[in-house]
């Protein structure tokens, strides 16, 4: 998940929003709420990423902070188990500072109650001893920003969404957009590449620019060994082929979810948990995080029935499609 923190793809992290890729609709509005709590000298209002994994809401957390000029807190949901771990730090923030809560859908509902009265009135209510002698203790907090991040919106209960004042939905890249993160990321990385060869990688990056980031990263390793200057498109090609990268950029549950779909069950309608056994994921799982990227790319459709795979889908994975006089004639 995105908490996951290796090095060099932290190097590679825009730190500022000018530095942050694509052309995405968010990004004007963004820069003028930050703006104008930066003018008043005021933190900004609590602030809701979502969107699959790998399309840049940590980055953007960290953003916020840098572009605010203030300190950054990371943390996830399942790392806050009680809600004296989230006490800790909350009192421990200082004015402005941003928490990050990483995969905010996975909170104890415990840690996620004592957190609404923080995040409305930045003030929090422990409870000393317990039994007859209970007695609760209000602490006061420092403004903060609270940065959520989840892949799974629908998870979420309605009080917590309600309580920020800024909901973005992250969604995948273009492959355009993504060439231009890979020419990015090479010349922070030294290395020499044509477009045609960031756009050969970035067709084969569903759409996230962790996965481009790392497909060329891998391209680099290759480069390195046949030291080899630069990378142009023939270079790109042979590498990704030698990867056996998914020409789409499947990854191998995209491919059981087509595979499941067209052999087990002729191509769907087919209900979304009924598939989610037979792949052995969660549902929602596979509704957030793969099934965009499937639809996105014209593979799969979402019917009042269940999904239903679409003639790509045959194709991609070189199966003929049943035509309909077939399907009578059994
Ligand atoms: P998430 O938190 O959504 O899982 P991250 O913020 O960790 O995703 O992003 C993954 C990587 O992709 C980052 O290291 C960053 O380098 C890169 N990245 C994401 N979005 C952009 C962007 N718009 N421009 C440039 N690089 C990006």
């Amino acid at each position: 998940m995105s908490s996951a923190v290796d090095p060099e793809e932290r190097a590679l992290r825009p730190k500022k929003l000018d530095e942050f890729i694509g052309n995405r609709p968010f990004l004007p509005n963004l820069r003028v709420y930050i703006e104008a709590a930066r003018d008043r000298r005021e933190p900004l209002d609590h602030v809701l990423f979502y969107g699959p994994p790998g399309l840049g809401k940590t980055t953007l957390a960290h953003i916020i902070a840098s572009e605010m000029g203030t300190n950054l807190i990371t943390t996830s949901g399942p790392a806050l188990q009680r809600p004296a771990d989230l006490a800790g730090i909350l009192t421990r923030l200082e004015k402005g500072d941003v928490l990050f809560i990483d995969e905010i859908h996975r909170l104890h509902p415990a840690v996620e109650e004592f957190l609404y009265s923080a995040m409305e009135d930045f003030r929090i209510d422990i409870v000393l001893d317990s039994g007859p002698h209970a007695r609760t203790l209000q602490l006061r907090l420092k403004p903060f920003t609270l940065v959520g991040a989840t892949t799974r919106i629908g998870l979420l209960t309605a009080p917590l969404v309600a309580r920020f004042g800024i909901t973005i939905h992250v969604d995948y890249y273009t492959k355009e957009e993504l060439s231009q993160i890979i020419l990015r990321s090479a010349e922070l990385l030294g290395l020499m590449i044509t477009p045609e060869a960031a756009l050969a990688i970035a067709q084969r990056s569903r759409g996230t620019p962790r996965t481009a980031n790392r497909l060329l990263r891998r391209v680099r390793d290759f480069a390195q060994v046949e030291k080899r200057s630069h990378i142009d498109l023939a270079f790109a090609e042979k590498v990704l082929t030698a990867m056996q990268i998914d020409p789409a950029g499947l990854e191998d549950i995209d491919k059981r979810f087509l595979q499941t779909l067209i052999d087990r069950f002729g191509g769907g309608p087919t209900g979304i948990q009924t598939l989610a056994v037979a792949i052995g994921e969660e549902a929602e799982t596979l509704e957030e995080v793969y099934e965009p990227y499937l639809i996105m790319e014209g593979l799969i459709e979402r019917t009042p029935r269940g999904r239903r795979a679409l003639p790509r889908a045959y194709s991609h994975l070189g199966r003929v499609r049943p035509s309909a006089s077939s399907l009578f004639d059994t």
